[in-house]
Formats: C-alpha cells, sequence, structure tokens
C-alpha cells in the first residue's frame, strides 16, 4: 500500500526487535543507587509532609525524612533488615547525615542521633508515621514525577505530535504484575505433618488469587497486584515512572479499568502526551474511553476478531462494498475465481479532532477506484452512544443511529493504528519496557517476594519502590547534562 500512511506491515522475520538486554553501562550498582536516593529532592519535599518528632503517638528521636529516606533504600537493598544493616555503618549513617545537611540544613542534621533507627523503630515509623500519610505521600509522588519527566523531556510541548508516527518519548506505557506473596501459607493455622501440632503462620491478608496474562493461557498467581505507568526515552534510565495503583479485583478487567483511570489523570498532568502502549487486557471499551480523551491507544485486537460488514457506498456507478477487518477498512473485491478478497485500504491520514469535552478521530481513505479514486473518511477508536452529538444524513436530513443503536462496536472493531501496520509493529514492543520495570521490581524483592504484609503497608514499598527507580533516572539526567555542558566547554 504506497498511500499508507501507518506503511506496510513486515513479515515476522524482518520485524525490528526492541528487546535487548541490560547493557554494561545501564548497570547500576547498590552504592550508586543508595547516592541516587540520598540526593533525591523529592524525599526532602515529602518529608514536609509528615508530623515533627514526638507529636503524634510514642516519641521518635528521628524527623520523618530518616524513614522516608529507609523507604526508598528498602527496595534497593531488598529488605528492612538490610537497610538497617546498611545504616549502622557509621560510614553510611555519615553520608545520610550529610544528604540531609545539604537538603535541610544544618539545624536539621544536628539535631540527628549519632546512630541510624533500628529494625524496631523504622517498623513503628511505618505502621504510624508512614502509612497514615500514604495518600498525601503518593499524591506528592505523582505531581513530582510528573514534573520530572517534563524536565527530563518527555511528552515535550514544543515537538509536533503527528498522530500516525508518534515518539517514543510521547507516549506512556503501563501494566499490572503479580510480585509472590510473602508466604505460600493461605490459612492461619496450619498442622504439621510430621508432627501433627498447630503451627501458627503469618499470613498476607491482601493476597488474594490471581489469573495473569490471559493473551494466551493463564496462569495462577497468589499475591497482590500493583499497576505501574511510566514513560521513557531511548536510555534505560530515562524513564520515569509515573504512577502506580492496587489491584484489587482479580477480573481481567479490574486491572484494565484502574488502568484507564491512571491514564486520564496522567493525561491532565501530562497535556502533551499522545498515547498509551498496553497489553491484550486492554478491549475496546478501554480504548474508546482513551481515545475519548484525546489518547492513541496501541494494543492488539484481543484474539481473533472476524471481519464484519460496514457499509456499501455509491460515490460513482460501480459502488463499493466496505468491511472491517484486522482493525481497518478493507473493501471486499470480486477476483478472477468468482470469489471476494479482502484488501485493505489505504489510509492517507489519521486525523484527531480535540473537542472541548472529547476528541474523535478519522481515517481518511483512499478508495482505488476506475471512475477516479475516492476520499472518504470514517470515524475510528470511538463507539458512539446516544449521549454523543447525532449526525445527520446529509441526503435526507434524518438522524443517523450512534454505533450502540446499531450494535456495532466501533472502537473495537477499528483501531486508531490498526494492528496490521509498520507503524503498530514499531510501537507495540514499548510495552516491553513494562515488563522492565516488573523486573527491576521483582528484583527489589528478597527472595522475590512480596515484602510486607498488608496492601497499605506493600503500598509504602511500592512507593519506595518508585522513589528509588526515579532518583537514579534523575542522577542519571543530571550528570547526562553535565556531561553535555563539559563537551561544548571543551568545543
Ligand atoms: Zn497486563
Ligand atoms: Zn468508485
Amino acid at each position: 500500500m504506497p498511500d499508507d500512511v501507518f506503511g506496510t506491515p513486515k513479515p515476522h522475520p524482518e520485524r525490528p526487535n526492541r528487546k535487548r538486554q541490560l547493557t554494561d553501562q545501564d548497570q547500576r550498582s547498590i552504592a550508586e543507587r543508595v547516592r541516587d536516593c540520598l540526593d533525591y529532592p523529592l524525599l526532602y519535599e515529602m518529608a514536609e509532609l509528615l508530623p515533627p518528632p514526638n507529636v503524634v503517638g510514642c516519641p521518635r528521636e528521628y524527623p520523618g525524612i530518616v524513614y522516608l529516606i529507609m523507604a526508598a533504600l528498602t527496595p534497593v537493598t531488598k529488605s528492612k533488615r538490610s537497610t538497617t544493616g546498611l545504616l549502622a555503618s557509621p560510614q553510611d549513617w555519615r553520608s545520610v547525615r550529610a544528604s540531609i545537611r545539604r537538603h535541610l540544613g544544618r539545624r536539621a542534621a544536628a539535631a540527628l542521633p549519632l546512630t541510624a533507627p533500628s529494625r524496631g523503630q523504622y517498623q513503628d515509623a511505618l505502621n504510624n508515621l508512614l502509612v497514615p500519610a500514604a495518600d498525601a505521600l503518593e499524591e506528592a509522588f505523582r505531581r513530582y514525577a510528573a514534573q520530572q519527566a517534563l524536565s527530563q523531556g518527555l511528552f515535550p510541548s514544543d515537538t509536533p505530535k503527528v498522530w500516525s508516527r508518534p515518539e517514543r518519548r510521547q507516549l506512556l506505557v503501563g501494566d499490572a504484575t503479580v510480585p509472590k506473596a510473602p508466604s505460600k501459607a493461605r490459612a492461619v493455622e496450619i498442622a504439621d505433618e510430621d508432627t501433627g501440632l498447630i503451627r501458627n503462620h503469618r499470613v498476607d491478608p491482601a493476597a488474594r488469587i490471581y489469573y495473569e496474562n490471559g493473551e494466551k493461557e493463564k496462569r495462577r498467581v497468589r499475591g497482590t497486584k500493583w499497576f505501574f505507568a511510566s514513560g521513557r526515552d531511548t536510555g534505560y534510565w530515562t524513564r520515569v515512572i509515573l504512577s502506580f495503583a492496587h489491584v484489587a479485583g482479580g477480573e481481567y478487567e479490574d486491572e484494565a479499568a484502574i488502568a484507564v483511570r491512571q491514564f486520564r489523570v496522567l493525561k491532565d498532568a501530562l497535556p502533551h502526551c499522545m498515547g498509551v502502549v498496553y497489553d491484550g487486557a486492554f478491549r475496546g471499551v478501554h480504548r474508546d474511553a482513551l481515545a475519548r480523551a484525546g489518547l492513541l491507544a496501541i494494543n492488539k485486537q484481543h484474539g481473533s476478531v472476524a471481519p464484519v460488514f460496514y457499509e456499501r457506498i455509491s460515490p460513482c456507478r460501480s459502488g463499493h462494498e466496505l468491511w472491517c477487518d484486522q482493525g481497518r477498512i478493507a473493501e471486499s473485491i470480486r477476483i478472477d475465481d468468482g470469489t471476494r478478497i479482502l484488501e485493505p485500504l489505504p489510509i492517507t491520514k489519521l486525523e484527531h479532532r480535540a473537542g472541548a469535552a472529547k476528541s474523535r478521530w478519522y481515517h481518511v481513505l483512499k478508495i482505488p477506484c476506475r471512475h477516479g479514486d475516492h476520499d472518504y473518511r470514517v470515524p475510528v477508536g470511538i463507539t458512539t452512544t446516544p449521549a454523543d452529538r447525532t449526525l445527520r444524513c446529509v441526503d435526507t436530513g434524518k438522524r443517523i443511529k450512534s454505533d450502540s443503536e446499531r450494535g456495532f462496536h466501533r472502537a473495537e472493531y477499528l483501531q486508531q493504528i490498526p494492528e496490521a501496520s509498520l507503524t503498530h509493529q514499531l510501537l507495540y514492543p514499548y510495552r516491553a519496557d513494562s515488563e522492565s520495570v516488573h523486573s527491576q521490581f521483582d528484583q527489589s524483592l528478597w527472595n522475590r517476594r512480596m515484602i510486607a504484609y498488608g496492601v497499605d503497608r506493600q503500598k509504602i514499598f511500592v512507593l519506595g519502590f518508585a522513589l528509588s527507580q526515579n532518583a537514579t533516572s534523575h542522577q542519571i539526567h543530571l550528570q547526562a547534562r553535565i556531561n553535555a555542558q563539559q563537551v561544548l566547554r571543551i568545543a
């Protein structure tokens, strides 16, 4: 298809392979990542959201910043135990005090005890200080993460938006993951098989059974499910985690509904974001919601969507029979042996019309014809309902029924960026970055099992994980900028 704006899809072997291993220069040692956290300005901003020592609950010797630092270091060292172990070394505690002096001033640093908190003290602070402030901390995280993304050149305002070829840094990716529950036990009391004695097990009350990855077959996992959204440019550590959320429901739609909600909130914070790359959990109804919000929804159609008849148009004497096939309009053409085939029609333009309340999307088709080609505009991506602005027939003036009244799920059948196109082949692999986030998350867990019991405490761990990841992204960005300035100075 020479005229097609999305390009002809490549057969399997030629496809560009975007997956790659972490290169050596992307590896970051634990010591470096600890430093990244200590130098992350957001931690010090968040500390202001916490009550000062000695005003709530049992008296604390340490200001909130110390516990925030510990929350961010826990995923780096993989456990609370190793974090307290790390800070117990006089040298590391000195560098914590030095960082607090740099960011909060001499007086804050001078007020710090000479040794770091114990694990018990951190556990207390987790329950009585951090967990109660979780919502405020999360809110601050989101706000800061969006600003960080913008300042690192993601979702830029001054870059043209080519809807048929968005850049990686103009797109959000997201997915949910289920880290294993802290213990395998599901019952609180279990009879020891040898002795018959009843033993008590700690059970994570938040854990449940999820069925993962329904694209091919379902995998049963027990744990808690967490959604992450992020954005990035070409370098691995340019990634900024932008939001996270607990997925309480076990159904596939529960994840998708939470993801849609998160992406719509992110679109408000990042108005120049162009779209979302997601896995098969998104169905037509989710793509519809994102398209209305002015976002491209780049994912794969669910299973095998059989072609459906769209309409017959007669701009000329021969007329054209249009079908939906592989996410786009195809023409039914009679071939020599009398049978019919579906021939995809070239799309010359993907049009985005942003309205005050919602967006509309169109494919401008070029229908080849011996009477002269026809240009034809077809709405895509959104299944209209009677609540949408009603259209009237140009000839008769009669009201045209909405998609839902006609039983046509347009968002399911007509994709903004059709699956069978080169653009889709290039963009969809960006989704793999959400797997990198999940693998980083897995690696931050001791024994690859979730660390804390209950959603509330797990949320603080997840926040700490997101903070530590973004702290490194921030440092790497700063370093790259300093290096670029040095190169300029030499030149
Ligand atoms: Zn998923
Ligand atoms: Zn014609």
